[in-house]
């Protein structure tokens, strides 16, 4: 056998996907023994350089003249690094999203791993608890509370596996000064570090408790599906129990030898989330977060291909970790934004995963409180099967909803009087607080009395919003910075006035009305510092913090037993947003922010104010629920011929003219109806909604079309065409397959 890899007829080459924005693979010579696999890194010449690209496929006769074929230059891999299932779903992705391949496969590879670094997990540094560590040396920490924290959880490791430590990804989400307060405890001889390669497995220690009769029918079907592809939605209230319907399903499929992939939003990866399952799950657990360096994240993602990880935890692009014995795919909070990126390789993770159980043949479990109208439609068209968990576990009750009407009131600081004694009443008694509202800074306007100009920003269409504690002007799209001006930046007028309400306003205004309490602001802005979001959560959860006020970050997968009292400030955004998706996420928002009250002992209330207290989609959602909303919502979007109904794409241009983009759009259109497809419409080009943002100008185009495959059709001719074409070169373009955002 080896004898024929020698014989000079056989020629042998190679598909390379390589990291270039071109909708193609390249063909390359391939001079060594070793067979062809797809999967496999390579390093190639490319023009003058040298790239790392990944095989596809092997060929016999090449693409392009024999002359101009090169040959690849070294093999990184004796086996691929990315199993044949992973490459097939890849090049599917590609086509599906109309994503260049060599793109495609680059995200779905660890920093490193792209470079071409070795495939081997590397050592890491890990702490464990000394034989001198005990009760009494963290009751002495009480005054170092992040010392005491980290020491608390080592032990709590080391009662359950005496040789178990904790890895610096896990010790970042502690706190962002972990690795002083590591020093110390080192110092005082109660920590100590060691190499490792393998992240300690955990025993479980949390007791299991008796499913309810909805949990157990949930369990049931989806057990039934084990070993065969299937498709779940577990729609079940907030505290319902979702989270212990995925542990019993993973903890029986690890058993079983199966790898299980489960994805969250980023806010709810914490320890906390982290630790439930640790306590549950018997079998090593890697989490991949945007916490983890380039080295960690290589690391465990090896450790996931090669079959040491049971359980991958982990956001959005974790559905591309190779897991051999993948058993089950788990998605909480499948409705939320974040599984879709939204930039380069604009994939949904919820469908990719779905594609992927199916090679695999196992379930997909999708869990939400607040499905997404796409899963919703495929429940009512029998692709899905819908478990619903209706009663919250325990003893917690569903909050009451109220709505205020705040037209022709007088508001504080825009929060109504009722409002204000309505958080009062729950502080003197002990309650806690959270106030939502879906914007950072102080202000997003500074508006002059005089002469009625906004600081708005130079190079974007948009207004400079406020932040106050920083005595800055802040773009929101850019990130642009300048100091708050004395005077008007038109008329030098002194009579500056802001317009609007951010969450720090909120906060200052809460906290002259209420001196004696503790605030805590939880947004981008308090939350940048690594280990700050935890600090804060920490605090709103022990109840030390008891008015919280903050933007969606608090509305995502948090428990506050503690909280009695939600105010949600700013729901008429949703209601009249510009594009079809603002009202579902309004809904789901509502509902997931509403879901943070009462969780435990009292019965939470949530009171919202509003200026459209009639509109009757929100009387609908507060009134009889998320279920009869979202009912309503898709009747509409089926009246329109909107998506789930129909399927859109959303071609984006950008260039330093405002004109250009319109142009290349035109182009597209002009196209399309020389041509015209059955089925399928453009409506555009118009401006983005904020149409310069940093100096460039930015359009959009939407086709719609009503079958998957006309819509495909035409986004492939288009790139094809695109790649070949000169103008395509000089405006920024990118196609956005199922868009979730319009802007
Ligand atoms: P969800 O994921 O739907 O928000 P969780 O699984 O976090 O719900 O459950 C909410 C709370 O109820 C948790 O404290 C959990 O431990 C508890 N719980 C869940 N299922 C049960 C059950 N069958 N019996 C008792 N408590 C339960
Ligand atoms: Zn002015
Ligand atoms: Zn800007």
């Amino acid at each position: 056998m080896v004898a024929s890899y020698f014989r000079q007829s056989d020629v042998k080459i190679a598909r390379v996907a390589l990291p270039t924005p071109l909708h193609q693979v390249f063909d390359y010579y391939w001079p060594f023994s070793q067979p062809i696999e797809p999967g496999i890194r390579v390093t190639v010449p490319f023009g003058r350089r040298s790239l790392v690209g990944v095989v596809v496929d092997s060929c016999d006769t090449p693409s392009v003249t024999p002359e101009r074929m090169r040959k690849v230059s070294r093999v990184h891999d004796q086996q691929p690094l990315l199993p044949p299932a992973l490459v097939k779903l890849l090049l599917w992705a590609s086509s599906y999203y109309h994503h260049p391949i060599g793109e495609v496969l680059a995200s779905a590879l660890p920093v490193n791993l792209r470079k071409g670094s070795d495939a081997v997990p590397q050592q890491l540094t890990a702490y464990r608890a000394t034989d001198l560590a005990d009760e009494l040396a963290l009751d002495s920490l009480t005054r170092a509370p992040l010392q005491h924290r980290i020491l608390q959880r080592i032990l709590e490791i080391h009662r359950t596996d005496p040789n178990g430590g904790m890895l610096p990804d896990a010790l970042k989400l502690m706190g962002s000064s972990w690795r002083q307060a590591i020093n110390q405890l080192t110092k005082k001889g109660w920590v100590e570090s060691f190499d490792t390669e393998l992240v300690s497995a955990s025993t479980p220690t949390d007791t299991v408790p008796m499913l309810l009769p909805e949990q157990q029918v949930a369990v049931d079907s989806i057990r039934g599906s084990f070993g065969e592809f299937g498709c779940f939605l577990l729609n079940g209230i907030t505290g319902s129990g979702k989270t212990e319907v995925y542990l019993r399903l993973i903890t029986e499929q690890v058993a079983k030898g199966h790898q299980v992939l489960v994805l969250v939003p980023e806010i709810s990866l914490t320890p906390q989330l982290l630790q439930r399952f640790q306590r549950r799950i018997q079998g090593v657990l890697v989490s991949l977060h945007s916490a983890l360096n380039d080295t960690e994240r290589a690391h465990y993602w090896l450790q996931a291909a090669n079959g040491t990880a049971d359980v991958v935890i982990g956001t959005r692009s974790a559905v591309f970790t190779p897991m051999p014995r993948l058993g089950l795919i788990v998605i909480d909070e499948e409705h939320d934004g974040s599984l879709k990126q939204q930039e380069g390789f604009r994939y949904h993770a919820r469908d990719l995963s779905l594609m992927r159980a199916r090679d695999c043949s196992c379930p997909v479990v999708l869990g939400s409180a607040t499905p997404s109208m796409e899963s919703l439609n495929n429940c009512a068209k029998g692709r899905y099967d819908q478990l619903i968990l209706s009663q919250r576990a325990g003893d917690a009750q569903s909050p009451e909803i109220g709505l205020l009407d705040i037209r022709r009131r007088p508001l504080t600081e825009g929060m109504s009087d009722t409002l204000i004694s309505a958080i009062g009443e729950q502080l003197d008694s002990g309650g806690q607080v959270l106030i939502f509202l879906n914007r950072r800074g102080f202000a997003p306007t500074l508006l002059c009395n005089d002469c009625g100009a906004t600081a708005d920003c130079k190079r974007c269409d948009a207004h400079m919003t406020v932040h106050a504690t920083r005595g800055v002007l802040r773009c929101h799209h850019c990130g642009a910075e300048r100091p708050v001006p004395q005077g008007c930046e038109s008329c030098g007028s002194v009579r500056l006035d802001t317009r609007g309400y951010g969450t720090e306003r909120i906060e200052q205004a809460l906290q002259k009305r209420f001196p004696e309490t503790v605030i805590a602001r939880i947004d981008r802005d308090t939350t940048r510092r690594r280990g700050a979001l935890e600090k804060q959560l920490a605090d709103a959860t022990s109840g030390i913090s008891q008015l919280l006020v903050g933007t969606q970050m608090l509305a995502k997968g948090h428990h506050f037993p503690n909280v009695s009292l939600v105010g949600i400030l700013d729901v008429d955004r949703g209601l009249y947003g510009t594009d079809y998706r603002a009202l579902e996420q309004m809904g789901q928002l509502l509902v997931q922010v509403a879901g943070r009250a009462g969780r435990a002992q009292r019965r939470g209330k949530v009171l919202v104010q509003t200026r459209s207290p009639d509109n009757p989609l929100l009387q609908t959602l507060i009134r009889e629920g998320y279920g009869p909303f979202a009912a309503e919502v898709l009747k509409d979007r089926e009246a329109a011929a909107l998506p789930p109904y129909t399927f859109v794409a959303l071609i984006r241009a950008e260039a330093s003219s405002a004109a250009a983009p319109r142009q290349f759009l035109q182009a597209i259109v002009a196209s399309v109806n020389d041509r015209p497809v059955a089925g399928l419409s453009c409506f555009g080009p118009v401006p983005a909604p904020i149409e310069r943002v940093s100096g460039r100008y930015r359009a959009q185009l939407l086709v719609q079309a009503n079958s998957r495959s006309s819509l495909n059709r035409m986004l492939s001719e288009l790139t094809q065409r695109l790649d070949q074409s000169k103008e395509s070169r000089q405006t920024r373009w990118s196609i956005d397959v199922d868009p979730v955002d319009f802007f």
